[in-house]
């Protein structure tokens, strides 16, 4: 039998945390930044429109809602854009901390939508200093990088990436993380954040 599941936002019934209508009818807002380390960031909706949604992530059933946003981010983003083949996806720091690594989910969810041109790297690129940013200043961001550790494991250095990470605020963890690579001979093509803060 299947199990009756209310949409978290309309709260009518629905076989999926956020039914199909509710999917539909977020606000897509695509935006790009270029931060000054020179990394493109392309992001798919505007933190504020979608918080109430982002924020379940904190919650045990956030796994599922934060897949389905970025299946849904990823089809937009395939049929615009052409990647080349043998890209690889490295999502920041995609360790499991408390419940689940929130960029695992999101790198699994585009190459899945890439019908296997974009390869997932996991573990890849770990942040030796796993501090929370949230709420923090950017004074205190700056004096608190993550100081991220490249572990070449799986991933074919010879081969595009494009980084993924679930939010953009001020691009300080994305340009670590850019350095990070840079200074391996990593060639990064661009990143993917599913929300932009400014918005
Ligand atoms: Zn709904």
């Amino acid at each position: 039998m299947l199990k009756a599941m209310r949409c978290l936002v309309c709260e009518n019934l629905s076989l999926k945390l956020l039914c199909q209508h509710c999917l539909d009818s977020l606000p897509l807002r695509p935006t790009s930044r270029v931060l000054e380390c020179g990394l493109s960031v392309h992001s798919f909706f505007g933190l504020n429109d979608i918080a109430p949604i982002i924020h379940s992530k904190y919650h045990i059933f956030g796994s599922r809602i934060l897949s389905r946003l970025s299946g849904h981010c990823a089809r937009y983003f395939f049929a615009k854009v052409d990647i080349p083949a043998h890209t690889t996806a490295i999502g920041l720091d995609d360790l499991p901390r408390k419940h689940y690594a929130h960029t695992a989910i999101i790198v699994r969810a585009f190459c899945r939508a890439s019908g296997g041109v974009l390869r997932p790297s996991y573990g890849t690129l770990i942040a030796s200093n796993p501090i929370s940013y949230a709420g923090k200043s950017l004074e205190f961001r700056q004096n608190n990088p993550r100081n991220f550790v490249y572990k070449p494991k799986i991933h074919k250095p010879d081969m595009g990436v494009i980084l993924f990470d679930d939010i953009i605020t001020s691009g300080l963890t994305l340009t670590q993380a850019y350095e990070c690579l840079n200074a391996h001979n990593v060639r990064v093509l661009f990143a993917i954040t599913l929300a932009d803060a400014k918005f």
